[in-house]
């Protein structure tokens, strides 16, 4: 390890002279209450900035150890120290010092969701910061200065601002890892419990805007009250006893008037997979951890999914127990979705009648009457509902203003009113005593069974140019993988663009796995495995400090989203 002050005379050295002679500073220095790591640095000021990391041993970060001694704890305490770092960037960071990102210190920007994130790491033996530096230049000649302002005077600021405990707001520091443990736990109880999710009482649920996840503020904010017959209180460790409405497993159905709600509580229940931060609104909305939106995807690429149980009996005699298409419709993307969903254990859907084709969900007495069942290849939705719970023991919460027969296989029916879920079930279930539906059952006896698949490891091909490898995220939805480009747009619970990063490398991690033997659902659980134990850095030859933790469930939806996908059923 060098001395900070080798650092400051290199930068000096190197003042004015050609960019590439920024590679000297690359190491590890020693600046007295923490250790600076030069990663890697850029190739030209324009290119992604330079990363940095910056260590401060717990003697002088004084975390105490009731800060990240649970598991919840950690990873909030992470993320907390992340934003810290990030509000500490904004505050010491002059900012803009001459050509493309000169200037620039910054770190992976967490949302409303609290996520295990590579950006910050807490142990017993310190704390450590993986940010960005945008080298400074002008034009392509080195602006030592500035760089030595940067690293003496800048970044110092940061770290003791953001990653001392004693100059953090101790308690906003509490209240984030504690709102995190508690939801944690609350989401622990659902299983035995006998719930799928749970909105607490006084929750708020609609968002600023449809491109703003913060809570909405502006005009009338109905927060959430359970109907009594639903309410369920629950002892969280932190906060104590906290009520609020329980969505039983089984078939939910949530209706009411277009624009009372419906579709605001489903996305919540969406994103309930994850932590809110304090103030999200969401704090204690939680859904089982493998809960999947389900949508229509028209357009997407199937590959060899048995999409029987909802499909079969198409023109042509194509097969549907190995399905492939270049371009799904709306139905069989929707049917390709769940089976996917349910091949890498997915536990409970949620869909949304905006989002679904209507020919999917339901075929009414008058159709079955025109079309006879040996001329219509789907079966619908409504007919398979109930067997995915009872031979499946998977549950479905469904927004449907539009259809009463699903009246029939609900369990529960919650009616939106000005944003107030009320219980009418009894009601539900009366209406439909004395309006028979007539229509014929068309479900078969059973769900049908669910064929695993096997990735072949020939149909991934990351490299691009000369390059072996180079996989990006271009946005939330959108990896490229090698030449391909990954679509991910009806994937909804994604949301942060790091876990998008996180998942493309997991791809190719996972393609180590891919021996024409294991399936799907193994290869992904062998990818979270190795996650688990030696955390999210496995993904990745070197340090990255933009990786966000994901689901297994989402790593499969962008592996079944390759277009070279190619796989072989396995055989029983
Ligand atoms: P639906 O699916 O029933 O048609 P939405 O869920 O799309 O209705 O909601 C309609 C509008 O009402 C949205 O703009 C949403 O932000 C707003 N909204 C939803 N819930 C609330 C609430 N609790 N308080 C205030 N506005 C809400
Ligand atoms: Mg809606």
């Amino acid at each position: 390890m060098k001395a900070a002050e080798d650092l400051r005379r290199t930068l000096r050295r190197i003042d004015g002279r050609g960019y590439k002679a920024y590679k000297d500073i690359e190491g590890t220095y020693d600046f007295g209450s923490y250790i600076l790591f030069v990663d890697h640095v850029q190739g030209d000021p324009f290119a992604s900035p330079s990363r940095v990391r910056v260590r401060v041993p717990q003697k002088v970060a004084g975390f105490p150890k009731d800060t990240y001694h649970t598991r919840s704890r950690e990873v909030a305490l992470r993320d907390f120290l992340t934003r810290k770092f990030l509000e500490a960037c904004r505050k010491f960071c002059r900012g803009n010092r001459g050509t493309g990102h000169s200037g620039l210190i910054s770190i992976d920007r967490p949302g409303q969701e609290i996520l295990e994130r590579t950006s910050a790491f807490v142990t017993e033996l310190y704390v450590e910061a993986r940010f960005v530096m945008g080298l400074p230049a002008f034009g392509r000649s080195i602006a030592g200065r500035h760089a030595e302002a940067m690293f003496f005077e800048e970044l110092p600021g940061i770290v003791r601002s953001s990653l001392f405990f004693k100059s953090l707001d101790e308690k906003a520091l509490y209240e984030h890892i504690e709102t995190a443990e508690d939801a944690d736990f609350l989401r622990d109880q659902l299983d035995s419990l006998g719930l799928v999710a749970f909105v607490a009482d006084g929750a708020v649920l609609p968002r600023a805007s449809g491109v703003d996840p913060r809570p909405l503020t502006k005009g009338r904010v109905v927060p959430f009250e359970s109907p009594e017959s639903l309410r369920v209180e629950v002892v969280l460790p932190n906060r104590g006893a906290i009520t609020g409405m329980g969505i039983p497993k089984g078939v939910t159905l949530i209706v009411g008037g277009g624009y009372h709600g419906k579709s605001t509580l489903l996305r919540a229940l969406e994103l309930g997979i994850y932590d809110h931060i304090p103030g999200d609104g969401r704090e204690f909305v939680v859904s089982n951890p493998y809960t999947v939106k389900i949508r229509a995807e028209d357009g997407r690429r199937i590959e060899k999914v048995d999409i029987s149980p909802f499909i079969s009996n198409l023109p042509f005699g194509q097969d549907t127990r190995e399905f492939s298409t270049e371009d799904a419709s709306g139905s069989t993307s929707q049917a390709a979705n769940i089976i996917e969903a349910l091949e890498v254990g997915a536990k409970v859907l949620l869909i949304d009648e905006d989002t679904s084709a209507t020919n999917f969900m339901i075929r009414d007495h008058r159709m079955q009457e025109l079309v006879s069942k040996d001329k219509e290849p789907i079966t619908p939705f409504i007919d398979k509902v109930r067997q995915l719970y009872n031979d499946l023991g998977v549950s479905t919460v469904l927004v449907i203003g539009g259809s009463g027969d699903y009246f029939d296989v609900a369990d529960c029916v919650i009616c939106m009113v000005e944003y107030k879920p009320q219980d009418v079930t009894q009601e539900a279930k009366a209406i439909a005593e004395k309006y028979r539906a007539e229509r014929k059952p068309e479900g078969g006896e059973s769900f049908g069974r669910i064929t695993e698949r096997v990735p072949l490891a020939h149909s991934f091909d990351p490299s691009k140019g000369r390059r072996e490898v180079k996989i990006s995220s271009k946005g939330l939805h959108s990896i490229a993988f090698g030449t391909y480009n990954i679509d991910l747009g009806a994937v909804e619970q994604l949301v942060d663009i790091s876990q998008t990063r996180a998942i493309g490398d997991a791809i190719y991690y996972a393609t180590r796995y891919m021996d024409g033997r294991r399936t799907l659902r193994e290869i992904v659980e062998a990818v979270l495995r190795d996650i688990e134990k030696k955390g999210l850095d496995v993904l990745s030859p070197r340090p990255v400090g933009d990786y966000a933790a994901f689901r297994g469930l989402e790593l499969a939806a962008a592996i079944n989203r390759l277009r070279t996908l190619s796989v072989s059923q396995k055989v029983f």
